[in-house]
């Protein structure tokens, strides 16, 4: 039975909402982060940049009323959980409380889909046209554009937000169809990121389009994951692509399924930088038998193992691709020894030690 808390006070209603949110994880894990998760509220989300650094964002479902039953998820609509939503009115009102106070220093809005899915996106519109046009809030928001809304949407909110996005959930139909059966792969989620894409091709957004998988539900390899990747950054321009590992959530079907290992995470990400900022190819990647990339080394000393042919390289002469290349040598490292040999050679390693070189790896 559905109970639709309207009712309740706003603020216990963020954090009702906050909470459902956290199983929409996106963002580095842990791992990458410097700072620490240690937050007195569920909405109040860390978000871990390219750098490790953390910036706190305010992210909330407008509502988790869904008409969708996606197979992994909190908020599928059989499943017995608190129903809360909010008018645009209150939820623009609370973000910038908290906003003002300092607490967050965006808004990332999702929702669930719920009468259907234009009428939600419709919702998010208006509370992101109130923040912009009646308070004047000019700091940064991120907005989910939802499975079926009209694309129409991606026009009328693309003008006023920082970043658009859309979970594609899975790399393929056919493992869409393990997640979420509503769905359709296709029509759905890729052609309306493709959409996204050549709106941000024509009105460049300023943190860029992102998208989401997730990872270790539905027997994909990380193989057919990096793969979609590749020709998301290649083809589509994409900024990010967040790996959300499974986690598995009571009173839904994939309850018995074991969670997705947090190293499988970390490794997607670490072979996912390969990509975007060393140009690797997918195809050069080691993977196991199963298509997975090695738990037991990062992807980018995997494959110097693998190639011993291209080691080692004499750093006086290495160019910079030759350079990143080397485990322990990073894109910072490697202009800085190309800055130092423009006035000196290397001779030994104690002078590799003070560019800070990890001596031993590289
Ligand atoms: S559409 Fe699917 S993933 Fe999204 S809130 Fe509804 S049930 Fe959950």
């Amino acid at each position: 039975m559905v109970q639709i808390a309207k009712k309740a006070d706003p603020d216990e209603r963020l954090e009702t909402l906050g909470k459902l949110a956290q199983f929409d994880v996106t963002g580095m894990p842990l791992l990458f982060a410097s700072g620490k998760r240690s937050l007195r509220f569920h909405f109040i989300y860390p978000a871990v940049g390219e750098k490790g650094n953390c910036v706190n964002l305010f992210k909330v479902l407008q509502s988790n009323l869904c008409e969708h039953n996606c197979f992994y998820c909190v908020n599928r609509k059989a499943r017995d959980c608190p129903r809360v939503e909010f008018t645009p009115e209150e939820l623009s009102q609370l973000f910038l409380r908290y906003w003002r106070k300092g607490w967050v220093k965006g808004l990332f809005l999702s929702s669930a889909i719920h009468p259907t899915p234009d009428q939600a996106q419709e919702k998010m519109f208006r509370t992101i046209l109130l923040l912009r046009r009646r308070y004047g809030y000019r700091g940064y928001i991120h907005c989910k554009i939802l499975p079926g809304s009209d694309e129409a949407f991606i026009e009328k909110i693309g003008p006023l937000v920082d970043r658009l996005s859309i979970n594609l959930e899975a790399p393929a139909q056919k493992y869409l169809a393990r997640l979420s059966p509503d769905k359709q792969f296709q029509p759905q989620l890729w052609e309306r990121l493709k959409k996204i894409a050549i709106y941000n091709s024509i009105h460049p957004l300023r943190a860029g389009v992102t998208t989401q998988l997730v990872v270790g539900a539905s027997g994909e390899s990380d193989r057919e994951i990096l793969s979609l990747s590749q020709n998301l950054y290649q083809g589509y321009n994409t900024r990010r692509i967040y790996y959300s590992g499974f986690i598995p959530v009571g009173d839904t079907p994939l309850q018995q399924l074991p969670p997705c290992p947090s190293l499988r995470e970390a490794r997607l990400y670490q072979a996912d930088f390969l990509l975007r900022r060393y140009g690797f190819k997918t195809e050069e990647l080691v993977f196991e038998e199963k298509n997975n990339l090695l738990l037991d080394k990062d992807p980018k000393l995997a494959w110097a193992l693998n190639h011993p042919d291209r080691f080692p390289i004499e750093l006086n002469t290495a160019s910079f691709e030759q350079l990143i290349r080397v485990p322990g040598i990073g894109r910072i490292l490697a202009k800085r020894i190309i800055e130092t040999r423009r006035h000196t050679r290397f001779r030994d390693l104690e002078q590799r030690k003070k560019l800070r070189a990890l001596a031993s790896r590289a």
